[in-house]
């Protein structure tokens, strides 16, 4: 039986891998849950897999008397706690925001191997996770829950000694893909939460409509697979069936296919290299007909650019660029600011911020505290 602690557990992905786990009942069982203000789906939760471990990181509740076979614990300081003293082997790291990274450091200094969907983690403390990621005598320590990284990832297994040519890292679009740029920059809270394919927490949606996702998986895949910048090239495929793909130096290329369903790369995460039931949807290829790919538009999205502008500017600005977009997104969703401000807040903290090191947990803390800071300013008219 494999053991695995789910952070985040209340959310999208933390919802999905709990429908996985009961799929397999004698596989895995749950060793802990976390959610950050939701206690009450998170009480249901425990009362359903009965860990023996329980997170609520944003607030205090009093707890069920009958959920008593279950220590509970509280705060901010909760999270890192269940990732390295919950039993079992694996922890998945589903929260959302860089507030996982202290977890997954502390996963990892335990010996856990940690499942990761929550990418802002390795973009904010990419070098740090890398190094407390090695392969061990087990295998992988790190494995990818973001479809394109898991879509990589397995198209890499097999590739022996030979290292890929480029990462074709495929993108939906979003809902704005079609859009003129002077209407996307005015869109709505609903009209960026319309996501085409993928149904998904608010804040990874929101970073879909501004390409401010696809940004972070540039530096995502950067770290994971040891890449340079120009090997990874943003190919915009509106169906999302292709979940990416590799090229190789003798001109073959690998991809991965499938419906849009995280449950899929969820669950490889979990029981991988096997491959187990998921319950999703076959690939139709005839219903599909046919399947387009088309270059990303970089002056409507210059997300993607900032990607690239702080991989090559490297310190911690990739670390700067994920806390000013998470200001910025939260920010949108509260309907503080417009769709089109996320750009100028994200991009107005980077320039203000300039050239930081990241060579410690500090430094990634005072990067992240100065590019909120900076961001909260440009929000405010104080920032050019
Ligand atoms: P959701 O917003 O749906 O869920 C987030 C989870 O984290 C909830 O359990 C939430 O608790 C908890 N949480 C929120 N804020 C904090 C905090 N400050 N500290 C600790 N826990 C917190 O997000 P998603 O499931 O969509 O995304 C999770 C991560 O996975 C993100 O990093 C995202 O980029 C990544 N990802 C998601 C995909 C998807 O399909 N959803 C696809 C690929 C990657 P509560 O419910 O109590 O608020
Ligand atoms: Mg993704």
């Amino acid at each position: 039986m494999q053991g695995i602690a789910i952070l985040g557990s209340t959310g999208s992905i933390g919802k999905q891998a709990l429908e996985v786990i009961s799929l397999h009942p004698d596989r895995f069982f749950v060793t802990a849950l976390t959610a950050h203000r939701n206690a009450a789906l998170l009480f249901e939760q425990v009362r359903i897999f009965r860990p023996k471990m329980a997170a609520l990181t944003g607030e205090e509740a009093v707890v069920p008397a009958d959920l008593s076979f279950c220590q509970f614990y509280f705060g901010p300081s909760a999270l890192e706690k269940v990732a390295a003293e919950a039993e079992g082997t694996d922890v998945l790291a589903a929260v959302v925001g860089v507030a996982g990274l202290k977890a997954v450091l502390a996963a990892r200094r335990a010996g856990k191997r940690v499942l990761l969907a929550n990418k802002e983690t390795l973009v904010a403390g990419g070098e740090m996770v890398m190094d407390v990621c090695r392969e061990d005598e087990n295998g992988p320590t790190l494995l990818p829950v973001d479809s394109e990284h898991s879509a990589i990832f397995q198209c890499l297994q097999g590739a022996g000694p030979n290292r890929y040519d480029k990462i074709l890292l495929t993108a939906s679009g979003g809902p704005f893909r079609t859009w003129e740029r002077a209407r996307m920059l005015k869109a709505t809270v609903e009209e960026a939460l319309g996501h085409p394919t993928w149904n998904m927490g608010a804040k990874i949606t929101v970073d879909s409509a501004s390409m401010f996702n696809k940004a972070l998986e540039i530096i995502e895949a950067k770290w994971l697979f040891d890449a340079v910048p120009s090997q990874i090239q943003v190919v915009i495929h509106p169906q999302s069936i292709v979940h990416s793909a590799v090229q190789f130096k003798d001109g073959a290329v690998i991809a991965q296919m499938g419906n849009p369903d995280m449950k899929v790369p969820i669950l490889y995460a979990m029981s991988y290299p096997e491959r187990l039931y998921t319950g999703t949807k076959e690939l139709d290829l005839f219903a599909l007909g046919s399947l387009t790919f088309e270059a990303p538009n970089l002056k409507k999205f210059p997300s993607i650019r900032m990607a690239y502008d702080a991989l090559y500017a490297g310190g911690a600005a990739a670390c700067v660029l994920n806390a000013a977009n998470e200001e910025a997104a939260g920010a949108f969703l509260g309907q503080k600011i417009p769709f089109g401000s996320i750009y100028h807040v994200v991009e107005a903290a980077l320039q203000h911020c300039g050239h930081l090191p990241a060579r410690d947990f500090e430094d990634i803390e005072r990067a992240d505290a100065l590019a909120r800071e900076a961001a909260r300013k440009a929000m405010a008219g104080q920032l050019k």
